[in-house]
């Protein structure tokens, strides 16, 4: 790599999840308003930032060859600093995987960026620094107030808490991200409102579970008051997503708010992780599958075109053929909208780990594309029912003579698309008349119908 040609310049690698997107974004604000500018070769950048992934093993490795791959090209002037969750998680052990690398900066601390840039600039020798602080990160995020969502095209994330309390057995983030902090809500809702101003038209709101926000500051149904407040504060903002809600914790309040509130789209992601009471149990998640089957009656009756999202584990520890076959039936019965399958992946530290009783990988890998392909069936007759149904889209993308844009059916990145012939325009929401149905995508035409005449609740929740 030649030598950087500007001083301050940043070179930033975003991998992982949207939860790490929204900390990256926040991370080049800093840097921004320190007087860095971004670009996006890092042959240009006199500092490489990777915000790592350190959630499972094909992440870590990805994480790991960025690494490797920026440190063999680096210049003598250029500093090499890994972030995020597997720089919290591995600390000196990510430098012995990347040699080169200068500097190693937690998850929790990505807002101490611009300090810890200068301080790497005044060390005198070359051995790497760390800033692996165990407090949590949010906190500190407000009092600087540098806070911005992710924004692609006009599509927002917006992280109302960090870190996660429950007892997952599979899972290493409360490890490494800590327990659940929430966000004040005057930060959020300013920068909902900051968004708005931006011209976003669809809001998405995350954090590692969004239905456990405000607990820790004595809120009680913190989330609806704050998907009120939001909605209130930033009225022109046509969509707001939710996602990731824990089982046992969709309220009724939440559904009715869900249901009485036409900003929030009819949409739900509850990632259940399985269907059978006793993996459920080992995994050590809420395991009243009844639960389950009430709580989707309940939005569905609440919002009848309301579309649900689920993701599962499967091959998880000890999962027999009658645990899966379980799994398959509850599918069966619940019909969700969006399903992602997962193969179990084996963390050293978590409680899974130590469970003797591992399943093989081909049988995992099996038992997902069946599982999968039982989805496939549902989504298409779920998609089939689309047809003829006026939805507003976002558009998005262009591809061959094509305009790419996504329902409020559709999360980004994670769902299908609807593909409309000709040129829309960009990051505009337009009615399209649904006309053929895909697995997973869906076709339609602009609507050219007055809009007087497309079924009110499509005007009032999705326009
Ligand atoms: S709720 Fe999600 S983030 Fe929290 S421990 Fe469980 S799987 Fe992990």
């Amino acid at each position: 790599m030649s030598k950087a040609k500007q001083k301050k310049q940043f070179y930033l690698l975003s991998l992982g999840c949207s939860k790490n997107s929204v900390d990256s974004e926040s991370m080049a604000d800093l840097l921004t308003r320190a007087g860095y500018a971004g670009v996006a070769d890092p042959d240009d950048a006199s500092v490489l930032i990777v915000n790592t992934c350190g959630f499972i093993e094909s992440a870590r490795q990805e994480s790991i060859g960025a690494l490797r791959e920026l440190a063999a090209l680096k210049g003598k002037n250029q500093l090499l600093i890994a972030a995020g969750c597997m720089a919290q998680r591995y600390g000196d052990e990510v430098v012995a995987w990347a040699p080169g690398v200068d500097g190693v900066i937690g998850t929790r601390r990505w807002m101490d960026i611009v300090p810890f840039v200068r301080q790497l600039r005044r060390r005198k020798h070359p051995q790497p620094l760390y800033h692996l602080p165990d407090e949590a990160a949010t906190v500190g995020a407000d009092e600087r107030g540098a806070l911005r969502a992710a924004v692609q095209g006009r599509s927002a994330y917006l992280k109302i808490a960090d870190g996660c309390r429950r007892p997952c057995a599979f899972c290493a983030i409360p490890q490494i991200k800590g327990t659940h902090v929430s966000r004040p809500p005057q930060a959020i809702v300013a920068e909902a409102v900051r968004l708005q101003e931006a011209g976003v038209q669809e809001l998405i709101i995350i954090a590692q579970d969004t239905t456990d926000y405000g607990h820790d500051l004595g809120l009680k149904n913190g989330l609806s008051q704050l998907l009120r407040q939001i909605t209130q504060a930033a009225p022109e903002i046509p969509w707001v997503r939710l996602m990731y809600a824990y089982p046992g914790y969709v309220t009724d309040e939440l559904i009715e708010t869900m249901a009485t509130t036409p900003q929030i789209v009819n949409y739900l992601d509850i990632p259940l992780q399985h269907g059978h009471r006793e993996t459920l149990k080992r995994m050590r998640r809420p395991a009243n599958v009844d639960w389950v089957y009430t709580t989707i009656a309940r939005l569905r009756s609440a919002m009848p075109d309301v579309a649900i999202r689920t993701t599962f584990i499967v091959g998880y520890p000890g999962e027999t053929d009658e645990e899966f076959e379980g799994l398959k039936q509850f599918v069966r019965e619940l019909e969700f909208d969006r399903v992602g399958a997962f193969t179990y992946s084996y963390e050293a530290s978590t409680p899974s780990a130590t469970v003797a009783w591992q399943v093989e990988e081909e049988v995992k890998a099996a038992r997902r594309d069946e599982l999968m392909a039982l989805q496939q069936q549902i989504s298409l007759a779920k998609n089939q029912a689309q047809v003829g149904r006026v939805l507003p889209v976002l558009i998005e993308g262009y591809g061959d003579n094509v305009s790419i844009g996504r329902s409020y059916r559709d999360a980004p990145e994670i769902d299908g698309y609807v593909l409309i012939p000709g040129e829309l325009p960009l990051g505009e929401l337009v009615p399209v008349r649904i006309d053929g149905a895909m697995t997973y995508d869906l076709t339609g035409v602009p609507d050219l119908v007055p809009a007087q005449t497309i079924a009110p609740q499509y005007i009032s929740a999705h326009l």
